[in-house]
C-alpha cells in the first residue's frame, strides 16, 4: 500500500490521453485503428488505468510484451483483445488459452511448439506472424536474400494454432537521415511484398499492422488495419530534437513531483551530499527534497546544473542525488518550506519540466526514463485535463 503524496510520486492526467488518441486520429487513414501499447506498466503510467482511459476512446486492442502484462490486464477486466508481443515460454502456453491472448510467432519452429501444445490440449490458439523485414530481432526473416515467404505459408496453414494477423517494426523510422529513410521504404516494400504473396496465394493475412508512433510521425499515410502507438498516447516522443513530417499536439500525461522536507542556510566553503561535489561559492540557501535515484531520477543529473521547479520558477539541483533524496540551491526563492512542491516533470505556474530535458542530460530516451520511474512512486490519477 502507497500512501498519496507521502514523498515523491507521479501524477497521470488520463483526460489527456483522449486528446492525444485524436491527435493520432487525425494523422492517421480512417480505415486504420489504433493497437494501445501498454506493455511495461505502460511505460509506468500505470497499464490498467491507461487500458481504460484507451478502451473508453474506443481503442479495442492492446499490445503488451509478456503473457504476464497480458494476464495482469485480464485479472483487472481488460477484455478486449491483447496482442503479446515477444515471446512466451512454453510452460506458459496454457494461460494463453486461459485468458484467450494473442500470441506472437517468433520464429516457424516456435510456431510448431506452439501447434503441437495446442493439438495436445486439443484446443486453438490465436496468433500474429511477426515478419521481420530489417530490426532482425523476431520473426520470420523476409528480406532480400533471406525472404522466408513459405514459413509464413507453413503458420498459416497450420491447424491448431489460428494465425489472425500479422505484423512487422521499424528500427530507424524516426530519421530522416537518407540511408535511413531508403531502409524504411524498404521495410514496407517488404512487408507488402509479404501481405501481396499472401493474398496472391490465396491466404487471407489477417489483421495487419506494421506502425509505432514514430511509423505514425513519419509516415502517416500508410493504410494498415492498426497503428501501435504507444509513447504518443502518452503525449511525449523519444527525443523532442528529432525531426518528424508531421506537426501533431501532444500533451504529456505524467508529472513527477516530490516535497521538500527541509531548508537550511550553508556557509560559504560548506559542501552538499556525498562525495562533496558542490561547494558553497556563498551563503547558500538549501532545500533537501524526498526522491532520489531509486525512484527513477537518473543520478548522471547531479552535478551538472540541472533545473527543477518551485513556485513556478527554477531552481538547481546540487551535490549527488542520492537514493531517496537530493538536494536544490533555493537561495533566490522566498519563503521555501517544508512541504513545499517540487516538480521535475510538469507544470508549475506556466513553467515546463519536460521528460525530455531529464532524458537529454540523462544522455537517453524518453522512453528508458518513463520507464525507470520506479514501483515506490504512488501513480495518482486525474480523469480531467
Ligand atoms: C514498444 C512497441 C511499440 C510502441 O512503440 P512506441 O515507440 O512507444 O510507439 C510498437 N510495436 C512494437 C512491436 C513494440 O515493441
Amino acid at each position: 500500500m502507497l500512501l498519496s503524496k507521502s514523498r515523491a510520486w507521479a501524477e497521470i492526467d488520463l483526460g489527456r490521453i483522449a486528446h492525444n488518441v485524436e491527435e493520432v486520429r487525425k494523422l492517421i487513414p480512417k480505415q486504420s485503428k489504433i493497437m494501445g501499447i501498454v506493455k511495461a506498466n505502460a511505460y509506468g503510467h500505470g497499464d490498467v488505468e491507461c487500458a481504460r482511459a484507451l478502451q473508453a476512446c474506443g481503442v479495442d486492442f492492446f499490445g503488451v510484451s509478456s503473457v504476464d502484462e497480458a494476464m495482469h490486464l485480464r485479472m483487472n477486466g481488460i477484455d478486449s483483445k491483447i496482442l503479446i508481443l515477444g515471446y512466451t515460454p512454453p510452460e506458459h502456453f496454457s494461460q494463453l488459452v486461459k485468458y484467450d491472448l494473442i500470441q506472437t510467432l517468433v520464429d516457424l519452429p516456435y510456431a510448431k511448439k506452439l501447434d503441437a501444445y495446442a493439438q495436445a490440449n486439443d484446443c486453438v490458439i490465436q496468433a500474429h506472424a511477426k515478419a521481420d523485414t530489417g530490426m532482425n530481432r523476431i520473426g520470420v526473416v523476409v528480406q532480400d536474400e533471406t525472404y522466408h515467404i513459405e514459413e509464413l505459408f507453413a503458420m498459416y496453414a497450420m491447424k491448431h494454432v489460428h494465425v489472425c494477423g500479422i505484423f512487422s517494426h521499424f528500427s530507424v523510422s524516426d530519421s530522416q537521415d537518407e540511408d535511413d529513410l531508403r531502409y524504411t521504404r524498404h521495410q514496407i516494400e517488404l512487408f507488402d511484398r509479404v501481405l501481396a504473396d499472401l493474398r496472391a496465394a490465396g491466404v487471407d493475412p489477417g489483421t495487419t499492422h506494421l506502425q509505432n508512433s514514430y511509423g505514425i510521425l513519419n509516415y502517416p499515410d500508410l493504410c494498415y488495419d492498426y497503428v501501435r502507438p504507444g509513447l504518443l498516447y502518452m503525449g511525449v516522443t523519444s527525443d523532442d530534437a528529432i525531426k518528424i513530417n508531421t506537426d501533431p499536439h501532444f500533451l504529456p500525461i505524467l508529472s513527477l513531483k516530490a516535497n521538500v522536507t527541509m531548508v537550511k542556510w550553508l556557509h560559504e566553503g560548506d559542501s552538499v551530499s556525498y562525495g562533496r561535489h558542490f561547494r558553497a561559492k556563498r551563503k547558500t540557501k538549501v532545500a533537501t527534497v524526498s526522491i532520489g535515484y531509486a525512484d527513477g531520477v537518473p543520478r548522471e543529473l547531479s552535478n551538472q546544473d540541472f533545473e527543477v521547479l518551485l513556485h513556478g520558477r527554477r531552481v538547481k539541483i546540487i551535490g549527488n542525488i542520492c537514493m531517496d533524496q537530493m538536494m536544490l540551491d533555493v537561495t533566490e526563492e522566498d519563503d521555501v518550506k517544508e512541504g513545499d512542491i517540487v516538480t521535475l516533470i510538469g507544470e508549475d505556474g506556466g513553467a515546463i519540466a519536460s521528460v525530455d530535458a531529464m532524458s537529454r542530460a540523462s544522455h537517453t530516451i524518453n522512453n528508458e526514463t518513463l520507464t525507470r520511474f520506479s514501483v515506490r512512486l504512488p501513480r495518482i490519477y486525474k480523469k480531467q485535463g
